[in-house]
């Protein structure tokens, strides 16, 4: 193994890089896309369709979860899955043209509110000197290189693996085990830190990663969870003592 991993750490904690998820754990997706969506929404006269802004957050939100579902199974090209949300949330018939104008408005406003979540440097400082650092995310490697650059944290990262450039996506192994080639390491020697208990952190262990599963807003974890943490600044402890964090703790 060791001569397979070069640089893989052997001993006892074993973890020698990171590999992080970014929307809704380095940086707060969903805090911009609900600002965006309704101010997009008002500036198209769309808003009062809704009842109220959580409604209109709520349905904004919904429609694009199911078209990047459908851009992740394959069915759309990441350019058609949003022209196809323009069109089902504007309710129009839009040319392409039209649609990528329509959600050009969106975009706009999406990246002005583009914030990274206040621990997400402290903690990447914290664990600068101790590990290698990776990305893997299910977004577009394109978005999420800009997205990492405007939000002065590219240069952290020295893998960026992203769902359409490995032909694979989360929850699959291989994308998880992709990313560790592409760190020349092995799953054992990676924990992988992501917000959705199983699409991040259950799939990670099952690929023989340490799965962590930051769970920002403190949901009650199920008696079979993953490793669980509700803020980055938790991490260096877990990192560098994992059984005190494992599941019976
Ligand atoms: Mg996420």
């Amino acid at each position: 193994m060791s001569g397979r991993y070069p640089n893989a750490i052997s001993g006892d904690r074993g973890i020698a890089a990171v590999l992080w998820d970014v929307d809704d754990t380095l940086f707060d997706h969903s805090g911009a896309e609900r600002l965006a969506a309704l101010e997009h929404l008002a500036s198209e006269g769309l808003l009062e369709r809704y009842g109220s802004e959580e409604e209109a957050a709520a349905h904004w939100h919904e429609v694009s979860e199911a078209y990047v579902r459908r851009y992740l199974d394959g069915a759309l090209t990441f350019q058609d899955q949003r022209r196809e949300r323009a069109r089902a949330l504007a309710g129009r018939a839009f040319t392409d043209d039209e649609a990528d104008a329509w959600f050009g408005g969106y975009l706009g406003a999406y990246q002005h509110h583009w914030r990274a979540f206040p621990d997400a440097v402290p903690a990447l400082d914290a664990l600068a000197a101790g590990y290698r650092h990776g990305v893997l995310s299910n977004n577009a490697a394109f978005q999420q290189d800009q997205k990492l650059r405007a939000l002065g944290i590219r240069d952290r990262f020295e893998v960026l693996a992203c769902a359409e450039e490995l032909g694979v996506a989360k929850p699959a192994a291989a994308a998880f085990h992709a990313a560790c080639a592409a760190l020349d390491l092995p799953p054992e020697a990676v924990a992988y830190v992501g917000d959705l208990a199983d699409n991040d952190a259950r799939a990670a262990d099952a690929a023989g990663l340490t799965g962590i599963w930051l769970d920002r807003s403190g949901t009650e974890p199920g008696p079979d969870g993953p490793m669980r943490i509700t803020s980055l600044a938790e991490l260096p402890a877990l990192l560098a003592e994992p059984r005190r964090f494992g599941r019976a703790a």
